[in-house]
């Protein structure tokens, strides 16, 4: 108890937190010039910012809340002389650049691998998934989907994203999303994604993409080679030619290797010389299927292929990639939507709302490698996100904390 009533006191402050961004992972001069596309501002766009990724940190996430937290007693922990009103973050997402922001994101990456974040990791993978945020029954915006019934009735309407992220390395960080709406596709958008984040992190930053199986078609995998990735894709029945050869040669045999991973029995069998489909450029297709048996008494079973060659990925480490790309649903899509606000649209207009998704990742990294790869080399007392969110608000002088259950 003595050292949890202590830690609010030795707790680190809001005014930490930024200058970790600015001086330990180079954000300084993207705080100072967002990429306002404001002619005449009256409060500053590095204000804006700032308050925005603090608020998503302490899990405030609407614009109206941070208006109320601008103007509360917490004011002067937040580092802001004057306090501005809701209508000023909405006029002001609207009108910032998102590639600003996203070579922001990807220069604290980079800056984060040469902080050895990732040291302990010999492989570092890119998850790609898609989802659907902001349920409304306003008046459309160009991005929004409408969400129709059977019978083509339609029931309100949602926003479309592809989100990458960083797994694989002991932390999930999300690099970038691309909105997608009504005549445009998950698959297409995924595909402008990952050229635009292998053009932000450089052909080498990155050592595989994992991702689910509606992923495994030609040209995504395709344009994951020219990038120069290895794909580790779960294996499903929309192939169903190599899903078949699959079963012809691992079914009713024993597995050909077995080992422990935590609490679990994981039995695994991995070739690598199916066919190649017609329209894949592959020469062979390697394939593991893994049987997990858990502590509980479940089984789950899955197959995965990939173009890595067996003598650069052993079974274990393919079964651990395939693995990761429960990242992105956990640490990624759940978290950012049940703890950051990922789920409420702020400003109903298209540039504001991938404004605010983009400051939710850049929120998630900083929050993440300040607590898991800075506080945790110092005798800080913080271990957990809920720990670091109650210091945070200790610190600014108010338990007035929203709720976050
Ligand atoms: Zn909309």
């Amino acid at each position: 108890m003595a050292q949890t009533a202590a830690t609010p006191l030795t707790g680190p402050h809001v005014s930490r937190i930024h200058n970790y961004a600015c001086h330990c992972l180079g954000l300084k001069s993207y705080f100072q010039q967002p990429g306002d596309g404001r002619a005449h501002p009256h409060i500053s766009a590095s204000d804006l910012v700032c308050v925005v990724v603090i608020g998503r940190i302490l899990r405030v996430t609407s614009f109206l809340r941070l208006e109320w937290l601008v103007h509360s007693q917490a004011r002067a922990g937040l580092g802001l002389k004057a306090p501005f009103g809701d209508d000023v973050l909405a006029y002001c997402t609207e009108r910032m650049d998102p590639e600003t922001t996203r070579l922001a994101l990807a220069a604290a990456l980079h800056q984060a691998k040469r902080n050895k974040a990732f040291e302990n990791s010999r492989f570092i993978g890119l998850a790609v998934d898609g989802t659907g945020a902001g349920r409304t029954y306003k008046e459309p915006c160009p991005l929004c989907d409408p969400i129709k019934d059977a019978k083509g009735e339609v029931h309100g309407s949602l926003h479309h994203f592809v989100l990458i992220s960083v797994v694989g390395v002991g932390l999930t960080l999300p690099i970038d999303v691309e909105p997608y709406g009504p005549g445009d596709s998950e698959y297409a958008a995924a595909q402008r994604l990952l050229r635009r984040v292998i053009d932000h992190l450089g052909p080498r930053f990155a050592d595989y993409l994992v991702a689910d199986g509606e992923y495994a078609t030609a040209p995504f995998l395709h344009t994951a080679g020219e990038l120069g990735l290895p794909v580790v894709a779960r294996l499903k029945e929309n192939l169903p030619l190599l899903a078949a050869a699959v079963r012809a040669r691992f079914d009713g045999q024993p597995p050909q290797a077995e080992f422990r991973e935590g609490d679990d029995r994981v039995e695994i069998w991995d070739y690598d010389h199916f066919d190649s489909w017609e329209t894949l450029n592959w020469p062979e297709v390697r394939v593991l299927r893994y049987r997990q048996y858990k502590r509980d008494g479940t089984v789950v079973e899955a197959e995965w292929l990939t173009d890595f060659a067996i003598a650069k990925l052993g079974s274990l480490s393919f079964y651990r990639m395939a693995k990761s790309r429960w990242e992105i649903e956990n640490q990624g899509f759940n978290d950012g939507k049940n703890r950051y606000g990922m789920e409420h649209i702020c400003h109903h207009e298209p540039n504001s709302i991938l404004i605010v998704w983009l400051l939710i990742l850049l929120a998630l990294v900083i929050e993440r490698l300040y607590r898991l790869r800075y506080l945790h080399r110092g005798e800080h007392g913080i271990r957990s996100a809920m720990n670091l969110l109650d210091s945070l608000w200790l610190s600014l002088g108010t338990r007035n904390r929203p709720d976050t259950s």
